[in-house]
């Protein structure tokens, strides 16, 4: 008897074990999960692994660079503009004064 079931496609991940480095395969919603997780998962010769990414503390450093840099380029930024606007003005007044001269 032939059962009737339902197929859905799976997208596949490819792992390597960090300790023996066998090829292994875990489907992506599973391999999201462990990343979101950082729960332990096992390659097929039984070594533990997970992904551990960086903590929060480490977060919030690498943030508060990224701020601090930003702030730095503003600031940098912001006085290039006035640089611009002052030259603009004396551009303007000599445009000015050569107007009037040729009346
Ligand atoms: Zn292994």
């Amino acid at each position: 008897m032939i059962e009737n079931r339902e197929f859905r496609a799976v997208e596949l991940m490819q792992e390597t074990c960090i300790r023996c480095g066998c090829t292994f395969w875990i489907t992506k919603a599973h391999r999201d999960n462990l990343i979101q997780t950082k729960n332990d998962f096992y390659c097929p010769n039984g070594h533990s692994q997970c992904y551990r990414g960086e903590d929060y503390k480490t977060t919030i450093s690498h943030l508060k660079n990224n701020i601090s840099t930003c702030q730095n380029i503003r600031k940098e930024k912001e006085k290039q503009i006035d640089k611009l606007e002052k030259s603009v003005r004396a551009y303007k007044m000599l445009f000015a004064r050569e107007k009037k001269k040729q009346r």
